[in-house]
């Protein structure tokens, strides 16, 4: 597969980064299960140790299962590299660790996943770092809130709640303006519905949690190098640009070029930090993305057909999903998401709080669980769960507000879905 960007969608996510097993043969990528890694001779460990030759030196660092899958996710992106990580929020905090320092600050979209509205605007505090939220579909607020401690814009390409999209495109244009890096989460959408680099994003983060593995198994992240960024054009990225002491005063962009954040993401990120992926869990995980195409097909078939059911009940007070006409993200969704919007939404229950309650203890195959992207259906109260910790003013900005709920749509029949959410609603709105 070395020519592999000259194949299709449904070849890559199943043969990207993968061979048979040189030492056995095995067709399925194997599960190295080990943490460390014979050397051939001293002088091979001491290349290995310089960064002067790659290897296989220490699990915490790089593992041949972990490979196959950092190939597979970097091909699937566009990217030049991936490194994986133990969840999408350790990806989160190992991009931006090579760009931030004390005083820094990162540029963030309002609609974010709660989770990730608290790692910003709290725990990154602790590093010296800070967040500055705005509202992305403002486009001169977010070209305002730049300034000279900026290293980053983050958002995320379909949002977590759901119901808003995001036009990378515009945002890739003012962060490369501005010569900061744009940092997409491609969570929601995948690679399938969502490519951010050829969007202009630099750098991609995973939850592969979610839909790249898909059925609930692991928890798991990636941070994916578009490999195009400079830098070197500044001195505001010296751990990529200046000389790295650790390294015997190695410089990562003069040194390995577009490959310097992966180079520096696994050789001082994951050595430092420490927040590896285990083999196992990438092993769940290629087993995954070998059906992301099709399963994405099928979850924004269902998600479509069962929004447009709830849309009309009328104990639904509003529904927001971008592939509903009713939508206000419609056309935006139609021109950068062609594909589809996923799978995930959220609703608003007449009943407020209570009704939202009852609906979640009343429903039979929809699951009240803090996971999304799985083959089942899930549902979610995001006020009294994932979004608990946030004001209410920065819930309803999340589209997270106490009579909000949020369904993951799996691959079920839709038809019994709504059969479900029919008879849930009755005992919810009595
Ligand atoms: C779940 C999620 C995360 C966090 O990922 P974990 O694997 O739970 O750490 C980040 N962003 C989005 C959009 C998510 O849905």
């Amino acid at each position: 597969m070395s020519d592999a960007p000259a194949y299709g969608f449904d070849t890559l996510q199943i043969h990207a980064g993968a061979k048979p097993d040189p030492a056995t043969g095995a067709r399925q990528t194997p599960i190295y299960q080990t943490t460390g890694y014979v050397f051939r001779d001293a002088d091979h460990a001491a290349a290995l140790f310089n960064l002067q030759e790659v290897g296989f030196i220490y699990s915490r660092l790089t593992n041949p299962t972990v490979a196959v899958l950092q190939e597979r996710l970097a091909t699937l992106e566009g990217g030049v590299g991936a490194v994986c990580c133990s969840s999408g929020h350790a990806a989160q905090i190992m991009a931006l660790f090579p760009l931030m320092a004390p005083g820094c600050n990162v540029i963030a979209s309002t609609r974010l996943y709660g989770g990730t509205v608290t790692q910003f605007s709290q725990t990154i505090k602790r590093f010296g770092w800070s967040a500055k939220f705005v509202d992305t579909d403002d486009l001169a607020a977010v070209a305002a809130a730049i300034d000279e401690n900026t290293r980053a814009v983050f958002c995320e390409s379909i949002a977590n709640p759901g119901g808003y999209v995001t036009d990378v495109r515009a945002i890739a244009d003012l962060a490369d303006a501005a010569g900061v890096p744009l940092i997409v989460d491609n969570t929601t959408a995948t690679p399938y519905l969502c490519n951010p680099i050829a969007q202009g994003a630099t750098l991609v983060v995973h939850s592969t949690t979610k839909y790249l593995t898909g059925n609930g198994t692991v928890t798991g992240g990636a941070v994916i190098d578009s490999g195009k960024f400079d830098w070197s054009a500044s001195d505001k990225f010296p751990s990529l640009s200046a000389p790295e002491p650790a390294y015997h005063g190695l410089k990562f962009h003069e040194t390995f070029g577009g490959l310097a954040f992966t180079f520096h993401g696994i050789a001082i990120g994951l050595r430092d930090l420490g927040m590896t992926m285990n083999p196992q869990a990438a092993h769940y995980t290629l087993m995954g993305v070998e059906t992301l195409s099709l399963r994405m097909q099928r979850h924004c078939e269902n998600a479509i057909t069962v929004a447009s059911w709830l849309e009309q009940d009328d104990r639904v007070d509003y529904v927001t999903y971008a592939g509903l006409e009713s939508s206000p993200y419609y056309e935006r969704a139609q021109k950068c998401f062609p594909k589809g919007t996923s799978g995930l939404f959220t609703f608003a229950v007449k009943g407020g709080y209570d009704a939202c309650i009852k609906l979640v203890d009343s429903l039979e195959i929809f699951s009240h669980v803090a996971n999304l992207g799985d083959t089942r259906s899930l549902i979610i109260h995001s006020a009294s769960t994932t979004h608990r910790q946030l004001s209410p003013e920065q819930q309803e900005a999340a589209g997270a507000g106490a009579n909000v709920v949020r369904i993951s749509i799996g691959l079920e029949d839709s038809a019994d879905l709504i059969r479900d959410l029919d008879q849930a609603l009755t005992k919810a709105c009595g």
